[in-house]
């Protein structure tokens, strides 16, 4: 009976040894890039703009405000680009010298 327990143990374990062999490593391994989220546009959301220079004009901008000294700022992901928690930005990416009128320093 002991002998029973134990070979179907041994066998149970070839099995699982084949089973994780058979997972290709590739599928292990989290491809951010290739689930990154799109660039936000100019105007995405809040007055959005990827360059603050391009926010010198708008009445909440203050010289020197971007993304990435912003508290929402998630840091960098690929380019200079990176997430943001704002839940507006959810599905996008925006960039560190971007810039939005809901920026609130870090
Ligand atoms: S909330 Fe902050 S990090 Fe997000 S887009 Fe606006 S300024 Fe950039």
């Amino acid at each position: 009976m002991t002998e029973s327990i134990d070979h179907n143990r041994r066998r149970l374990l070839q099995a699982s040894t084949l089973m994780a062999a058979a997972i290709p490593l590739s599928a292990l391994v989290h491809h951010r890039t290739a689930t990154a989220a799109p660039q936000a546009d100019d105007g995405h959301a809040h007055d959005y703009v990827g360059d603050a220079a391009d926010a010198e004009d708008h009445a909440r901008y203050q010289a020197g405000q971007q993304c990435q000294d912003c508290r929402f700022w998630e840091g960098e992901v690929e380019g200079g680009y990176g997430e943001c928690s704002h839940p507006d930005f959810a599905d996008v990416l925006v960039s560190a010298d971007g810039w939005c009128d809901v920026f609130a320093p870090a």
